[in-house]
């Protein structure tokens, strides 16, 4: 699947991706899921940090030490999973202040997904979005 993909013109993979990104989400309603926000969690950046930091009132360095670990590679990722902001209802208690790998998952939206097929394809584990998006163009090509 992912050779026949990678044979397809950067362009037209990004506009099938696009286009089959925005059909599923018509169709399927993140606060039902929550899929990511429960296993995956987000890598946070420094920017991330400080805008939570100010959306809770609180000190950075009170946020590391409440929610913040380093993970094998480095990053910066929340303490425990599911996300301590995902409440009962599904909903982001910092939703506005939500970190950019939040805002952007699944990436099928993105530009360049020649670059990120991998990763698409991981994402199908987690994102009923992304199981779908592949299936229907498993049955395309
Ligand atoms: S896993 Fe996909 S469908 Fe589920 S909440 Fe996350 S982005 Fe939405
Ligand atoms: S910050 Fe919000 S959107 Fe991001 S993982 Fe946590 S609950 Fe989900």
């Amino acid at each position: 699947m992912i050779k026949k993909l990678k044979k397809i013109k950067p362009k037209e993979l990004d506009e099938l991706f696009n286009g089959l990104h925005h059909e599923e989400f018509d169709n399927i309603d993140c606060l039902d899921c929550a899929n990511c926000c429960k296993t995956l969690g987000p890598r946070l950046t420094n920017i991330d940090i400080e805008r939570l930091s100010e959306f809770l009132k609180i000190k950075t360095s009170i946020f590391f030490e409440r929610y913040i670990r380093i993970d094998e590679d480095n990053d910066y990722v929340f303490k425990s999973m599911p996300c301590p902001f995902l409440q009962d209802d599904n909903y982001c208690i910092v939703y506005k202040s939500r970190p950019r790998a939040c805002r952007e998952y699944p990436h099928t939206d993105r530009k360049n997904i020649k670059s990120i097929l991998n990763i698409c394809l991981k994402n199908t584990e987690t994102c009923p979005v992304v199981a779908n998006i592949f299936k229907r163009i498993e049955r395309m090509i």
